[in-house]
């Protein structure tokens, strides 16, 4: 390169880059530098010759002045290079942000300095090596290349030099991330990355798998489209939001809610007609209930927690609309089996230190357990073993719910072991015992353990 017209510009590589990725890049520079012509010259000689001591000439040849050291035979040309009349060339980067927003540090270069100045016609020497090294903030890109500052300025002279280069290497380590995707709050996306060489996960807006050929995201029962916003096949559940479009997604309103379709709670009754059939609850379809007192009952206890502020695993099994979590009724003790929840609106739960919990707080402690065999069965599977699941229930989802009921003091806990009887309280919602009521019950209790002992001899 050199700095006339037109030779100003080296090579130069662009690249897309995550944030987390570290770009390197080197390359070798020289330049002829006849004025240095005998390097056994020092600026004591010089300063002498100039002087007039003696033993020293000095001549004018052309532009040039020539020095000779009569006693050590060393002669220069003699025309002072300032450090500003030195080559600028230089390898340089420059960041480009993706999404515009301007960084305190978007660009640097490393320059040609004298230690690339080769002294003999031959140009044999060493290179001098220049460096870059940037490590990546956010998404961009970066241009590497090496480039000369222009001839036309004042110091145009000088920066006619030649300028090689050589071995210009450019690295590019990738960080960690593999994909990065942005979505507007309907789901488009926006801001997407995905590192060169590698398999696209699919599976994006709420973990649905996006549908490619079709541009939209299967959501199981239908698909979406996140550029409008509205499903492409109707609402099952049209008839319950009546004031939206069938077409509609989480009611226009994504910063709040999520998808509230899917399986819920399926809450087994029996109706008039004395077959048993189901409704299936999602949290906020309370008006849609059927008049029956079990699905009732369950969606007061559903609500009290929620309203006090508990009822955190409920919630999770109604906004998760991949599980299905079926809910009936017994008149013994209430208990989870095999992912369905076995559930007496009447029973609460005694506990060692005379605490009571309500059906409510009961019912959160069933739900912890099939949410937990829903979403994470290895783990259920494996604490189920020992006592390691109850414990994680007890103290979680059942205290905190019994905290926010009002059945433990603020810095209480339930119980400190898995132990408790079944109490008969006054309604769902109720901590205060029913003493008859549960006499009654726990003679029912002993009566069905006589007859399924009668039945095993
Ligand atoms: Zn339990």
């Amino acid at each position: 390169m050199n700095g006339s017209r037109g030779e100003r510009q080296g090579p130069r590589k662009t690249l897309a880059v995550m944030a987390g990725d570290t770009i390197r890049a080197r390359v070798r520079a020289k330049y002829l530098d006849l004025r240095q012509e005998q390097p056994g010259l020092t600026a004591d000689m010089i300063l002498a010759a100039l002087s007039g001591a003696p033993g020293y000439t000095v001549t004018v040849e052309g532009a040039a002045t020539r020095i000779a050291v009569n006693s050590t035979g060393a002669t220069a040309l003699l025309n002072p290079l300032e450090e500003e009349q030195q080559p600028k060339a230089f390898l340089s980067w420059q960041f480009l942000p993706a999404n515009g927003k301007k960084l305190d540090e978007d660009g640097g270069f490393d320059q040609v300095s004298a230690a690339a100045a080769i002294s003999n016609k031959t140009g044999v020497g060493n290179h001098e090596v220049l460096e870059v090294e940037y490590i990546v903030k956010q998404k961009g890109w970066i241009n590497l290349e090496l480039d000369m500052a222009g001839a036309d300025s004042y110091e145009a002279e000088s920066r006619n030099i030649d300028v090689y280069f050589d071995d210009f290497e450019v690295a590019h380590h990738h960080g960690l991330i593999v994909q990065e995707d942005s979505y507007y709050p309907f789901g488009l996306t926006f801001n997407e990355y995905k590192m060169e060489g590698t398999l696209a996960n699919k599976f994006k807006y709420n973990g649905k798998e996006e549908q490619e050929e079709w541009g939209v995201i299967d959501y199981g029962a239908r698909m979406y489209q996140a550029d409008l916003g509205r499903w492409f096949n109707v609402d099952p559940l049209a008839d319950s939001s009546w004031s939206f479009t069938p077409y509609h997604y989480v009611a226009n309103n994504p910063i709040l809610l999520v998808d509230p379709d899917g399986r819920d709670f399926y809450i087994w009754y029996e109706n008039d007609k004395g077959k048993t059939v189901h409704f299936r609850f999602n949290g906020s379809n309370a008006a849609d209930a059927p008049d029956n007192k079990f699905v009732q009952q369950f969606i007061t206890a559903y609500n009290y927690n929620v309203e006090n502020g508990g009822g955190e695993k409920m919630q999770a099994i109604a906004g998760n609309s991949d599980i299905k979590i079926g809910v009936a009724e017994t008149e013994f003790s209430s208990q989870h089996h095999l992912g369905n929840i076995y559930w007496n609106p009447n029973a609460g739960a005694e506990y060692e230190n005379g605490t009571v919990v309500s059906p409510a707080t009961v019912l959160e402690h069933e739900s912890d357990h099939a949410n937990q065999r829903a979403t994470n069965y290895k783990q259920w599977d494996n604490d189920s073993r020992s006592n390691k699941e109850e414990l994680r229930v007890i103290n979680g989802s059942e205290q905190k719910t019994a905290k926010a009921n009002g059945e433990i003091p603020k810095n209480g806990v339930t119980r400190t072991r898995h132990e408790g009887k079944a109490v008969i309280t006054y309604g769902p919602t109720s901590n205060k015992v029913n003493k008859a009521a549960t006499q009654a019950h726990q003679k029912r209790l002993i009566e069905r353990a006589k007859k399924a002992l009668d039945q095993n001899q």
